[in-house]
């Protein structure tokens, strides 16, 4: 099984003690690249040097997440954005909107995912979106920078089908992860009618771990439970979804057995 884990933050204090253990559990549960997202200046050294350290299997993203941004997200922005500039990464992000914790930079949040979708188009890479309590807002300015070459996943995607079909039409991507494994989630009836090849895998670790880890700390091994769930939603073998997830998280990043863009 080949899979990529297109979200996960493996590189935070919470995987500190045993990296090295979780970074083989991934290969051997099939996993052969995980894309992490950026948070804020607080955590780009750490990223790049888990990146320089695992080449072949860890890859950065660069970005400001909605929840960092503050007072002084200018700065934040310059910082990233002075990154950007400076090497290659493999995508914008984690970018969006978070309405969920608190709605006190609610203005500066959506500055700040103008401007790092504006990123993303000037550097023709796609785009990691965080979107809590916010998705039809986010959905409105995704669709304000289509300019038919926007491209990206709706990370965690956790709406309803509705949302699902917008997103779609964007030429955006659903990122499917633990949150479908649980009861009552109803992502399972949401993502039914949504063909598999608009959808990729991601942990979100060390958040969000599926069933039966579900409230633990999540890794990128455990996307095979993630898989497992998929097989069973769109009766399809656990190989074919694997293959397609992959083929789709190959194209869409440049990853992989894939030619970059
Ligand atoms: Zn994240």
């Amino acid at each position: 099984m080949n899979l990529i884990d297109t979200h996960a933050h493996v590189y935070v204090d919470e995987f500190e003690a045993d990296t090295t253990e979780i970074l083989q559990r991934a290969r051997a549960a099939g996993v052969s690249k995980i894309l992490m997202p950026a948070i804020d200046r607080a955590t780009h050294t750490v990223l790049l040097a888990l990146e320089a350290k695992h080449p072949d299997l860890c890859v950065s993203m660069m970005g400001l997440h909605p929840c960092s941004v503050k007072e002084n997200y200018k700065e934040e922005l310059q910082a990233a954005s002075k990154l950007l500039a400076s090497r290659e990464f493999i995508a914008v992000g984690e970018i969006g909107l978070d309405f969920y914790w608190d709605k006190t930079f609610v203005k500066e949040q959506v500055d700040a995912f103008h401007q790092q979708l504006d990123w993303a188009l000037q550097y023709d890479i796609p785009v990691s979106i965080h979107s809590r309590s916010a998705m039809d807002e986010c959905i409105e300015i995704v669709a304000q920078h289509q300019q038919g070459k926007l491209k990206g996943v709706f990370h965690c995607f956790s709406g309803n089908e509705v949302q699902a079909k917008r997103i779609i039409d964007l030429g955006f991507h659903l990122g499917i992860g633990g949150v479908v494994s649980f009861k009552n989630s109803g992502l399972d009836k949401a993502i039914a009618n949504i063909p598999i090849k608009n959808m990729v895998l991601e942990t979100d670790a060390p958040y969000l771990a599926p069933v039966p880890f579900r409230g633990k700390r999540n890794e990128p091994a455990y996307l095979k439970y993630v898989v497992e769930k998929l097989s069973s939603i769109f009766s399809l073998g656990i190989d074919e979804v694997a293959n397609e997830t992959t083929a789709n998280a190959e194209k869409l990043f440049g990853v992989g057995q894939g030619i970059k863009n």
